[in-house]
């Protein structure tokens, strides 16, 4: 196989045009190609008034490589060999009972989807709805600020990412292709193949939908079983090894049932507050870790679009994304997280009296805002309230709770929303400016100040106004804030051993929640690694 990089189409020319740009690279004809394939695309953007699409396309060709090589192609073209995931040899683990997944998140899921093509059979518990029922509570719940805690958009099949930009892109470091595995079986399950090579992949809610419905037949029909509206309640512990887990059904309530179990892979994401509370008190191994906090922030797309590809070329490229970082002050590092261009600030609350927001957009991403959570890293030690995180592993839990709590007070339950001048002048704000908010669920114009710590507010003021010095109209008067943005990784890891095995035998701490993941596509990998890891043991 032969790859060429930097292969460079303008805005206006088709991708019809990459066959004829091969054949000049390669100074063959056409008829001398056997077949080519796009394994990269992006967009380079650096001189605005020339962006181009810049490609690296993997070819066949009837014509002898070695003729190729003999003769000295330059950096651009080199030989390379297929590689693919390999799942590793099974040792045909002896199980008493079936495995059990708690959790139907990209972690639980791909979890799920390794042993049952390993014919183990798994068991799915998902204290939430299937998607189709998660969808009507969700919308409902946007519409008339009913919140359903054990279905919304953090918990139902999933998991917290169905209900969002659907970004695949990850900084994992990916040696084994198990990322590539997990976007070829997107794409299996219906997927657009531009997410195999698009720099920054994305399926967008609307298409997601459909491929969890997909994943679920896919492994039901490999053996595995789902149950929805099944919550874990507690662990039966037998000699420091888990024998069983105990559930109940969050739909019609009613009485707890027992699961006999002697592999429990524990994928609950990182709302589950209730369950970390359990795992707590089962002393589970396990600490509070740092994580992100802050307020949302949304701009016009058009904005973003002329800002990032100039004026002329911003209507021929896709809604552009932005990434700005920024120390402040006093040292904190303030940065944007998880970018959604033409996306929607969703209400993404999971507890009563508490709001946290997120991003999300459909696959177009055709919404008339972008939208970013500008946050602020903090660490144990910003957790004040007494509860020295260094006994209490679920402070950090905490602190997100005391956030979300002052944002449901300011917003009287809906997502409190804050013009950006306002905000700098510790001014409530009464209704917009140019920008009109883009939120899902109802909104209710306040002040934001009262959310987070001064420090922050202060780290999160000095970052926008630099961000303006970059990307012009980023710290306009009338951009819209929206808070808390609380939930940017887990507050708590749960310890595990290189075998991924937690402090109690048998218990396997999986994806974002076990503070292994951040994002789907790392949740999802981290879900084949646990599955291949109780695979591995005889
Ligand atoms: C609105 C929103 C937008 C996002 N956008 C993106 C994005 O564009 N790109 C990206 O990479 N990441 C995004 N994320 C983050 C991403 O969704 C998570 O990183 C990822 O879903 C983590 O996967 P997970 O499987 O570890 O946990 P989760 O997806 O959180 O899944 C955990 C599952 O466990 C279930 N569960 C919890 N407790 C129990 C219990 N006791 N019993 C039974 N079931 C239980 C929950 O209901 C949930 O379905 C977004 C998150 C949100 C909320």
């Amino acid at each position: 196989m032969i790859r060429i990089t930097q292969i460079k189409l303008r805005p206006e020319e088709g991708e019809d045009l990459l066959l004829s740009k091969i054949c000049k690279k390669l100074k063959i004809s056409e008829k001398d190609i056997e077949s080519w394939q796009i394994t990269k695309k992006s967009i380079d953007a650096r001189k605005k008034e020339a962006p181009v699409f810049v490609y690296q396309v993997d070819v066949k060709t009837k014509k002898q490589e070695e003729l190729f090589f003999k003769h000295g192609k330059g950096p651009e073209i080199r030989r390379v060999t297929e590689a693919r995931y390999q799942f590793p040899k099974d040792a045909r683990r002896t199980m008493q009972h079936r495995p059990v997944i708690v959790g139907t998140g990209p972690a639980g899921l791909f979890c799920g989807y390794m042993l049952s093509q390993a014919g183990y059979g798994p068991v799915l518990l998902e204290r939430g709805g299937p998607v189709e029922e998660r969808e009507e509570a969700v919308e409902q719940f946007w519409k008339t600020g009913v919140l359903n805690p054990e279905c919304n958009v953090q918990f139902g099949e999933g998991g917290a990412g169905t209900f969002s930009d659907g970004k695949l892109n990850t900084l994992i470091k990916d040696p084994f292709l198990r990322g590539k595995k997990v976007l070829e079986l997107f794409v299996s399950m219906g997927a657009g193949s531009e997410i195999l090579y698009d720099s920054k992949p994305h399926i967008g809610t609307d298409v997601l939908k459909q491929v969890l419905k997909n994943m679920r037949q896919k492994i039901e029909s490999m053996g595995g079983q789902f149950h929805f509206h099944t919550k874990a309640t507690n662990l039966e512990i037998t000699d420091g090894k888990v024998s069983g887990v105990y559930i109940q059904d969050t739909k019609a309530g009613g009485i707890t049932r027992f699961i006999a179990a002697d592999v429990l892979v524990l994928a609950t994401g990182h709302s589950a507050r209730d369950t970390f509370q359990m795992l707590y008190e089962k002393r589970l191994n396990m600490h509070a870790k740092a994580f992100a906090v802050g307020l949302r922030i949304e701009h016009p797309q058009s904005m973003i679009q002329i800002s990032q590809y100039g004026e002329k070329y911003g209507a021929l490229l896709p809604p552009a994304p932005y990434k700005v970082t920024a120390r402040a002050s006093d040292g904190r590092g303030v940065y944007s997280f998880c970018m959604c261009p033409g996306g929607y600030v969703v209400n993404a609350s999971s507890e009563q009296g508490m709001t946290a927001v997120n991003g999300m957009s459909n696959h177009a991403r055709d919404g008339r805002n972008s939208n970013s959570a500008i946050v602020v890293t903090v660490s144990p030690e910003d957790f004040e309230d007494g509860l020295s995180a260094n006994i209490n592993p679920l402070a950090g839990m905490e602190f997100q709770r005391r956030l979300e709590r002052n944002a449901w007070r300011l917003g009287n339950g809906a997502v409190p929303i804050q013009l950006y001048g306002d905000f700098k002048e510790n001014r409530k704000s009464s209704g917009p400016g140019e920008v009109l908010p883009d939120t899902k669920g109802q909104n209710c114009y306040t002040n934001l100040r009262g959310i987070l710590p001064e420090p922050l507010n202060r780290a999160i003021i000095e970052g926008v106004d630099f961000w303006g010095r970059k990307i012009l109209g980023f710290d306009r008067y009338d951009a819209i804030l929206s808070g808390v943005e609380s939930r940017t990784s887990s507050p708590v890891r749960i310890e595990r051993n290189d075998q991924m095995e937690s402090s109690i035998a048998g218990i396997y701490p999986c994806g974002e929640g076990a503070g292994y993941a951040g994002g789907i596509t790392s949740a999802a990998v981290d879900g084949i690694r646990v599955a291949e890891a109780i695979i591995s043991i005889k």
